[in-house]
């Protein structure tokens, strides 16, 4: 192997695999160093995302959702089933072979791309130099026109409740149990706590969610967030706002967690608990100090909007950065540094970056909130619309939720849509392509949507914008 790349990317996650593949196709010698060993002691690129993320969580949301469905809801269309049994090592070995299938994938698109990939750790070193200490065999010095930091992020742990991967575990714990826990406890009500909340109460545990904002989901758009929260409390998501834990005791059949709301002091006992509490960028033992690169204040590597760090020639990218730790955002990075480094054009909007949570019903938005609207002082117009009208939702019985559409009142252009509803996450791309193209909530109304599908809810809530929906009453 030459040591002497034009590219060489540490990290192999949607970031830092995306930005390789692109500066191959640029026609860059490229290298990924990767240090994801999967569960039979592999090399397994494709970082959190693929191995204990994005990938794993949905195969176990989309099994659950089935499983529920079978039980509570098939009977609606008249379909009678015999007993609905639960084999969890069943499910979890399918989300395993997807896992590595689609990590196994990626080691087959950088063999198709001429990416070099080494399995071990990198450390930058000053001058563009990087140290590659493969799994197994002698360090090696590798030389680079060019180096991109790509090394995500780790669960944050609470200093009150280490996570000793039994009793209490961080998402990738969550994602392995081996049997359902009885009692649940999750801390924190975000992405994490309320896609993998939702997986475990579907298949039978009592799940108590202790959220530490008095405001549920406070990232969304109130409204929607509102409609979400009435829809996860009847499904029977006991969820706790305003709630702080204080400690965490660990007893003979559990873990006692105390923890202080508006009402006062409180203990609740569970058999396990998912910590979900937000991630933290990942740069231990990454960087020679003399190397140049600075991090913030959070810890994050320091960029600027192309993702320059402070060291020339050394670039930054996806969860290891500033913005949303999404694996798109991450993936977009890596194409726009890759395309730079190339001599063309890159570029990535941040304003425009959609967010999933993928529960049911699904909440997903885009662009700005009616909140942060107000606060600009922004006078805006807004429709909604309630899938209980679309015969589609009806259809498949799922019509909780509804689209809201936010619209400049002057310009008539997109400022903001926002979903809970069903396959909301494919909805919103069509929002997402309005937006990048600047289009107006005219533009949508204008635009034919097939019938009867889910985007007729979207095209109905733009025109309500105008008060012009056909199939709801305008107020
Ligand atoms: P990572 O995916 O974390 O990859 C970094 C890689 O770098 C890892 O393989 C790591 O081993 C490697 N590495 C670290 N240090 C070194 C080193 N020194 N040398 C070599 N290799 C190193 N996002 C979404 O957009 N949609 C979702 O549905 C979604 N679901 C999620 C569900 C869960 C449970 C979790 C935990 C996250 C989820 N995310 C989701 C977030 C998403 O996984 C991250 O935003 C994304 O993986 C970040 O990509 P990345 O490439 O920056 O980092
Ligand atoms: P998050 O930031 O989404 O949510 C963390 C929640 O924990 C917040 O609501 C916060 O107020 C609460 N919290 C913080 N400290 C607390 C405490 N001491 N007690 C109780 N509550 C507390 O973080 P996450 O759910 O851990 O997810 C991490 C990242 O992974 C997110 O940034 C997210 O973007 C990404 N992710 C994305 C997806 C997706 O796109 N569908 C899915 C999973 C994870």
């Amino acid at each position: 192997m030459s040591s002497k790349f034009d590219v060489v990317v540490i990290g192999g996650g949607p970031a830092g695999y995306v930005a390789a593949i692109r500066a191959a196709q640029n026609g860059l010698s490229t290298a990924c160093i990767d240090a994801w060993v999967g569960s039979d002691d592999k090399p397994s690129p494709g970082g959190t995302c693929l191995n204990a993320g994005c990938i794993p969580s949905k195969a176990l949301l989309e099994s659950s959702e089935l499983y529920h469905r079978a039980r509570h809801e098939f009977s609606t269309h008249g379909i009678r089933l015999g007993e609905v049994g639960l084999d969890l090592a069943a499910m979890q070995a399918r989300k395993d072979a997807i896992v590595s299938q689609l990590c196994g994938g990626i080691q087959g698109l950088f063999k198709a791309n001429k990416v070099s990939s080494l399995a071990g750790h990198g450390r930058l070193l000053p001058g563009n130099k990087v140290e590659f200490r493969p799994h197994a065999g002698e360090p090696q010095l590798l030389e680079a026109e060019h180096v991109i930091l790509a090394t995500g992020s780790v669960p944050t742990e609470l200093k009150s409740l280490p996570f000793d991967g039994q009793r209490v575990v961080d998402s990738s714990g969550a994602l392995a149990f081996s049997a359902v826990p009885r009692r649940l406890g999750v801390i924190g009500a975000g992405v994490i706590g309320l896609e993998l909340g939702s997986v475990w109460r579907r298949l039978g545990a009592e799940v108590t969610v202790l959220e530490t904002m008095d405001r549920f989901l406070f990232m969304a758009d109130g409204q929607i967030a509102k409609e979400a929260e009435r829809q996860f409390r009847r499904q029977g998501l006991d969820i706790h706002l305003g709630a702080r834990v204080q400690s965490g005791e660990h007893g003979k059949d559990g873990v006692r967690l105390r923890y202080d709301d508006r009402q006062g002091s409180h203990e609740i006992e569970v058999d396990q608990v998912i910590v979900a509490v937000g991630r933290r960028p990942w740069t231990d033992g990454l960087l020679d100090p003399l190397a140049g690169v600075a991090l913030d204040e959070r810890g994050f590597i320091k960029v600027d909007e192309h993702c320059r760090t402070t060291a020339a020639n050394v670039w930054a990218i996806g969860d290891v950065v500033r913005g949303p730790m999404l694996a798109h955002k991450g993936s977009e990075e890596g194409v726009m540094v890759a395309d730079l480094l190339a001599g063309q054009y890159g570029h990535v909007n941040y304003a425009n970056i959609p967010s999933v949570i993928y529960t049911a019903p699904e909440i997903a938005w885009i662009g700005q909130t009616e909140e942060e609207l107000k606060q600009a002082g922004t006078a805006y117009k807004t429709g909604t619309f309630n899938f209980a009208a679309s015969g589609r939702a009806k259809a498949m019985d799922q019509a909780a939720g509804l689209v809201k559409i936010l619209a400049d009142a002057h310009t008539d252009a997109l400022l903001g849509v926002h979903i809970c509803g069903p396959m909301a996450g494919e909805l919103i791309g069509e929002a997402v392509l309005a937006m990048e193209f600047q289009a107006t909530a005219e533009d949508l109304q204008r635009t034919i949507h097939a019938h009867p599908t889910l985007t007729e809810a979207v095209h109905e809530a733009a025109l309500s914008v105008d008060k012009r929906a056909i199939h709801a009453i305008n107020r």
